[in-house]
Order: C-alpha cells, then structure tokens, then sequence
C-alpha cells in the first residue's frame, strides 16, 4: 500500500522551530540547561536518554527532577522527525522508514540486518541520508532527480541511528543495537560536511552512541578537496568513492561532479587519505548493462586502481523510475568480478537488499512523493553548483 503523502498533512511548516535536543553534544545540552538555570550536571543524564535509551518524550527521563521534565516537554523538542511510514522486506531483514522532518521535508533511513554467520557476529547497518536530495545529479539515481533541497542538521542524522536503536530494541528481545553506520542514503554527505562531521563525533562520542569510527562508513561520489580534509581529522572513519566509471569520458556523464574532479585528481585525494588514515578505501561501481560493463572496462578499472589500498564493490543495479540505465545481467557480472580479481585487487558483488521496498537511495521517497520524472528542474539540467 503507498501512503498518500500528497496532501496538506505534509505541508511545510511556517511556524518558528523549538530548540532539538537530539543533535547536541554534552556542551551544547550544558549551556541549554544554563540558560535556563538549570543544573548542568543533568546533561550527563539527558545525553544517556536521548543516545543511549533513544527516548522520544522528556517525560520518560525518569531520573530528572520532574520541574525539569516538565520544562523540556514544554520548551524543547527531543526528536527532528515523525516516522510517516516503514517497510519491511528480506524477511524482515531490511527496514526503510521514511521520517518527516520539522519543515515538512521527508528523507529515507534503511535498517539492514545480517545474523551471524561462521565468519562474522550479527552486524545491524544503518544507512544514513545526509541531505533532502542530491545536487550532484547522477542519471541513474532517484536522489539525483529530486536536486538538492536542503542539508540536514547533525541532529536529524543521527536521529536516524538512534531511530534505529529503538526499534532493534523493539524487534529483538535481546539488547541488539546498531553496529554500522553507512552515509549511503540520501544526499552527498561532502558537501554537508560540517553537520555530517557533527553527526559522526555524536556518533563516537562514549557519552552519546559511543559507537567505534571504524564502524562509520562516508559513501561520495567524489568531492576530491573534501576527501583531503576527511583525512586530516581525528575519527578515521572508512571512505567508499562511488567510482562507475574508470574513464573521464564516461564518468563525466554518470557522475557529473566528474567534470569538476576528474579522476586523476580523485584517486589523488583517495591515495592521500590512505596514507593518512591506513585504511582501505572502497570503490562502488554500479553496473550498467552496456554502459560500464564490459571486460575492457574491467581492465581499464583494474589500471586505474593498481598499487592503491582499494576494494572493489559491484552494485547490481536498481531500477529507478524514469531512468533508461539497466542491470547489467548476472553472467556479465561475474566475468567483471574475475577480471578485476586476476589483477590482484579484491572484489565483491553487494548482495541485493530492499528490492521490493524501493531499495536504491531516494526512490521510496521519490515515490510516495511523486515521479521523478515530473520534476522538470532535474540537476542532470542545470549548472553544477560550487562544491
Ligand atoms: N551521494 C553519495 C552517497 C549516497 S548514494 C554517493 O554517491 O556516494 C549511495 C550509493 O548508492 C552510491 O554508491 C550510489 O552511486 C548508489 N546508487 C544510487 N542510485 C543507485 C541505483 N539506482 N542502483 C544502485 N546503486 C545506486
Ligand atoms: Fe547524489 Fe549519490 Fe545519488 Fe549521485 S548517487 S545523485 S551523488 S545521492
């Protein structure tokens, strides 16, 4: 069944938003309470409500004093979003919600979950959006489509970690909580960098999620300067380039940001961060039926990776409505796994999640929404903005 999300029950809001707790750091929920005259010992205690025991009413903080939770019910908001509607797939496997922000804005959250298996513990990835819409404007995404609408704040990206964390505890009667964070949502989280960066301290910080920066994943189509500085700080978060392409020719038309960071200079920033971070950088590479998939591409691939700290994930691809790229067929597939394989460079095929729930990034938004088709400002059109 599909929503109607088309009428004024949607509309954006005019009203001046409250503060969000959810977002704020111990400092930031101190100098709140001290505004107020409050205490700011209890910040210790609200950080734990609102990342640990993802408390969405200030009511339920038990250990507050109850003049204090009166004030926050009545001051504050705790939660950016209200869940409009959530669907399951793979056996209940994977979950996307889709949350409504304070501005009437709507953004998708996918909860993946993997059992144990002999080589690995039971692992529940969240993959996060990092903006409302895209301004990079891949042809074959359902974000891109949509342009870029805004970013989204600190709070309201972690908000879907912590959305997460919840329902895993409601799901599972054991105390299952969110073991990875992916930005491989919605949006291109480089070019919201400050809030995305806000949003992976929260993250790791022992008072707040205190989930490991090795468990943070930041997924980009590219944005080179933005990579360096990644680099440079302290959380050395995991780094996947969404490559599709190994020549300029091609990628400048599937990934556009391509024509403002070729891949020369891309592969550059990407050899720089290993050297700063030590970490293996992932390579996604959607593949497209006679677009990107052929053997010579594979070698070309191959080149362009050889002597890098690289991973190579191949991406069966998802249809989106109103885009003409098709999945590439399974055999082609393997063949292009093999080559790159022969090279010496690891490679792994995505196993497919969420199909039947519009599993690529934007799409279950994009339909509840509209047709992405309809929106005649596609990015694909426009100039590309100054990254
Ligand atoms: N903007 C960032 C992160 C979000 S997109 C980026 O591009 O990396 C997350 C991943 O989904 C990217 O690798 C993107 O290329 C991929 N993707 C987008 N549309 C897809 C589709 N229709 N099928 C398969 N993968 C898709
Ligand atoms: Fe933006 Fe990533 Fe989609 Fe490209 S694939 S339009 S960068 S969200």
């Amino acid at each position: 069944m599909i929503l109607d999300v088309s009428s004024k029950q949607f509309a954006s809001t005019k009203k001046p938003i409250p503060p969000t707790l959810v977002g704020m750091n111990l400092g930031e929920i101190r100098a709140l309470l001290a505004e107020r005259g409050e205490p700011v010992y209890r910040a210790n205690q609200i950080a734990r409500w609102l990342y640990r025991e993802g408390v969405s009413n200030a009511n339920d903080m038990s250990d507050l004093p109850c003049s204090l939770r009166e004030r926050l019910a009545q001051e504050i908001r705790i939660s950016p979003y209200e869940v409009v509607v959530e669907r399951t797939a793979d056996n209940n496997l994977t979950r996307k919600a889709l949350l409504r922000l304070a501005d009437g804005s709507l953004v998708e959250t996918v909860l993946m979950r993997y059992p144990a298996n002999d080589r690995q513990r039971a692992r529940n990835t969240v993959c996060v959006s990092s903006q409302v819409g895209c301004a990079v404007g891949c042809p074959f995404c359902a974000t891109g489509f949509l342009g870029l609408k805004r970013h989204l704040t600190a709070g309201e990206i972690i908000g879907q970690v912590i959305y997460f964390n919840q329902r895993l505890r409601q799901l599972q009667a054991n105390d299952a909580r969110v073991t990875n964070v992916v930005f491989m949502g919605e949006g291109e989280p480089l070019a919201n960098f400050q809030n995305v960066w806000s949003a992976i301290e929260l993250l790791n910080a022992p008072e707040c999620v205190g989930l490991g920066a090795r468990r943070v994943t930041v997924s980009t189509s590219g944005l080179a300067p933005r990579i360096r500085e990644l680099g440079t700080k302290s959380l050395e978060v995991g780094l996947a380039i969404s490559l599709h392409a190994p020549t300029d020719d091609l990628r400048n038309r599937l990934v556009p940001v391509n024509r403002k960071y070729p891949i020369a200079e891309l592969i550059d920033a990407c050899r720089e961060y290993v050297a700063q971070t030590n970490r293996r950088v992932s390579f996604e590479y959607a593949l497209m039926r006679d677009v990107n998939d052929s053997i010579e591409q594979a070698r070309t691939l191959a080149r362009l990776l050889d002597g890098l700290l690289a991973h190579v994930n191949l991406i069966p691809l998802n249809r989106v409505e109103g885009s003409l790229f098709q999945p590439t067929p399974w055999s082609r597939m393997l063949a292009f796994q093999k080559t790159i394989q022969a090279s010496g460079i690891s490679c792994t095929v995505r196993s497919e999640r969420g199909d039947a729930i519009d599993g690529a990034c934007g799409q279950l938004r994009a339909r509840l929404e509209q047709s992405p088709t309809a929106n005649a400002s596609s990015p694909a059109r426009r100039e590309l903005p100054d990254w």
